[in-house]
């Protein structure tokens, strides 16, 4: 008889989240498989779990998936978990499970924590159909055709992505799907947990130069919600000044990235806006 495979959700921030049941099986099994066994031994240790632990990620997965395989078949159980939230969603997993499954395996998942599905169920956007798409192309033309593919999608899209890379992908955003309603959830369960709610272009004027910390999940609501037509220019400036307090240099390059007008026009404009403020 095989042993049992467990996929095992862990917390994606606050360690509150893992379950009963996940402390038990990881304090059963014969062999705990992580994606990072160095960031896994803390959360481990935190809940006084001490079982044999080695490393599953995406660089080592047919070596290890093999040895990892060849234990279930003689009959001890794995648990496998990821760096945070369950294992297989945009992390490493998926060709263990597939192995695991063929050879009549037992797989169990043990549910718990996935950013997704926290992000969707907080965003106040359409949650009875959506599509899960993971990370988007670093890529932009890449991703520009990733995001027209989604675009007659009839539910919520959500998306994982890197901080570093939300403004321009939602500035293409903008760019290919329009003006939609959208959610960026950040730092899920964490201190500084936050979900910014607008439409792409309000959401981009509420992000300073597009940069934020931490991680972030973007959710967009389908494409009947639209907003009419993008923000004018004038309209925006007048915002990201008054209402933002942003300088003119500011306002004029979070315009610019937003409208796609040149920086030098989206500058005079702001100046003549803050030189005349009350003309129209
Ligand atoms: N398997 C994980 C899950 O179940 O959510 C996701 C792993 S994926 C490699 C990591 C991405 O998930 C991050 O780049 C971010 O987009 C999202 N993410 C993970 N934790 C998050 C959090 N606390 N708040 C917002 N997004 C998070």
């Amino acid at each position: 008889m095989p042993g049992t495979l467990y996929i095992v959700a862990t917390p994606i921030g606050n360690l509150e989240d893992m379950t009963y049941r996940a402390v038990r099986i990881l304090g059963e099994v014969d062999l705990i498989a992580a994606e990072d066994t160095r960031h896994s031994r803390k959360l481990l240790n935190h809940f006084n779990i001490s079982r044999p632990l080695t490393s599953y990620y995406d660089h080592n997965q047919q070596f290890k998936g093999e040895r990892i395989l060849e234990t279930l078949r003689l009959g001890k159980s794995v648990a496998l978990i990821s760096d945070a939230g369950t294992p297989c969603v945009s992390d490493p997993g998926y060709h263990l499970v597939r192995d695991a499954v063929a050879e009549g395996i037992p797989v169990i998942p043990i549910p718990g924590s996935c950013a997704a599905i926290a992000a969707l169920s907080a965003s106040g956007l359409p949650s009875d159909s959506f599509t899960f798409a993971g990370f988007p192309p670093s890529r932009q033309g890449k991703r520009r055709t990733f995001l027209a593919g989604t675009a007659g999608l009839p539910g919520t899209l959500i998306l994982y992505e890197a901080p570093h890379r939300l403004e321009e992908t939602l500035r293409d955003m903008l760019k290919v799907l329009g003006n939609r309603q959208i959610v960026v959830a950040r730092e899920l369960t964490k201190i500084y947990e936050e979900c910014i709610r607008g439409t792409v272009a309000e959401v981009m004027a509420a992000v300073p130069q597009g940069k934020v910390r931490g991680e972030v999940v973007i959710l967009v609501a389908p494409g009947e919600s639209v907003a009419e037509e993008p923000e004018a220019l004038d309209q925006l400036l007048r915002r990201l000044l008054n209402d933002q307090g942003l300088s003119v240099k500011d306002a004029a390059r979070t315009a610019a990235g937003i409208t796609g007008v040149p920086r030098n026009e989206a500058y005079a404009e702001a100046l003549r806006i803050r030189n005349a403020p009350e003309r129209g």
